[in-house]
């Protein structure tokens, strides 16, 4: 179901801005958004600064040349931003006065859920229509498979493991590698499956200490000398990963063990194919859906087909974990 606008088949000039943290991609779909406008003859304004430049007008033209060399960078050349005071009526009501002042009727928001959300109550409390297009490297949004920078992180995720197995080899130890992932184990259980990690540890399954004590005694009994573990930030097992490495040295004194915080190099860094095609799908899906009259829905993947998916329930839903990837990490650390 989607919520229609009837002023909207008329629209003639859309804005585009990126808030929350920044994920690669975002770039390509911002030149996917002016070009696809540009393909339908629609005036393109980028905001600076997220909500928080729609607030103090920042808000500025953008045609095909202002894009040009951007779909290989990371970051976002609108940069992004939190407000809080996006989150007040005075401030919105200021946002859609700047907006207005300029004649735009939509609004395109490159963002996670808390963007959204923003998005949903903008286009509820004024005359704009607001499309969203998922851009945040957890993949933790209902409606789509694939976030927007996921898969660039994946690949950076992976790449980074890669080189820490080789020191974890040379020195037989064992290392705790933490990854993003507050509220969804995505990056830790992909990764971990793909960097050919001993354990995996996400926030929607609480394995417990014991279980993983028993588990790596296990695979050092089984002839592993050297082990890497994955661990989402938000993993529920009550310790951070500090304290995790700590108990576990503690209680298995055969091992040297180390921890490596991943951070926010995991957002950054060129976008993969994946995410460059992505983000131009999106874009152009976004500025399309806008020309339908179609408001208040964010842009997603599903089978390799774009679709649309009411704002309310993108940000109400939860991306489930993949179960059959958990079996398969199961099996593969054997
Ligand atoms: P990330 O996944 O990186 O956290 P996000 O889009 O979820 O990205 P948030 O910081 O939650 O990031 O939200 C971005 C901005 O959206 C906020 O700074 C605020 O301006 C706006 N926003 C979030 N929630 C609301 C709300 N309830 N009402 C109005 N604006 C909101």
């Amino acid at each position: 179901m989607t919520s229609t606008n009837s002023n909207i088949s008329k629209i003639t000039k859309i804005a585009v801005l990126t808030s929350g943290g920044d994920s690669p991609g975002m770039n390509a779909a911002i030149r996917s958004v002016v070009r696809s406008c540009a393909y339908y003859k629609i005036s393109c304004f980028g905001v600076k600064q997220g909500y928080q430049g729609l607030i103090e007008g920042k808000i500025n033209p953008l045609g095909p040349r202002s894009v040009n060399n951007i779909i290989n960078k990371g970051g976002t050349i609108l940069k992004s931003a939190r407000s809080n005071e996006f989150r007040t009526k005075e401030g919105r009501e200021k946002a859609f006065h700047n907006l207005q002042k300029q004649g735009i009727e939509a609004l395109v928001v490159i963002g996670g859920d808390g963007s959204f959300t923003g998005g949903l109550i903008f286009q509820e409390e004024f005359e704009i229509s607001v499309i969203g297009i998922p851009g945040t490297i957890d993949n933790d949004i209902f409606g789509t498979s694939h976030t927007l920078g996921y898969d660039t992180a994946l690949n950076t995720v992976v790449e980074a493991v890669d080189k820490i197995r080789d020191t974890a080899i040379s020195h037989n130890r064992l290392f705790f590698v933490e990854v993003m992932g507050r509220d969804a184990g995505h990056i830790a259980l992909n990764t971990g499956i793909g960097a050919g990690a001993e354990e995996i540890l996400i926030p929607e399954e609480d394995m417990g200490l014991e279980r993983l004590l028993e588990s790596l005694k296990r695979s050092k009994k089984s002839g592993k000398l050297s082990s890497i573990v994955m661990v989402a930030e938000g993993d529920k097992i009550g310790k951070n990963v500090f304290e995790l490495a700590e108990y576990i040295e503690e209680n298995l004194p055969d091992y040297e063990v180390r921890v490596s915080v991943l951070g926010h190099m995991q957002r950054g860094g060129a976008p993969t194919c994946f995410d460059r095609v992505l983000a131009s799908r999106m874009g152009l899906k976004a500025v399309e859906a806008l020309r339908d009259g179609i408001s208040a829905n964010m842009v997603g993947i599903n089978c390799g087909k774009m679709i649309l998916t009411p704002l309310k329930k993108a940000i109400k839903g939860k991306s489930k974990i993949d179960t059959e990837l958990v079996r398969v990490s199961e099996i593969m650390r054997l």
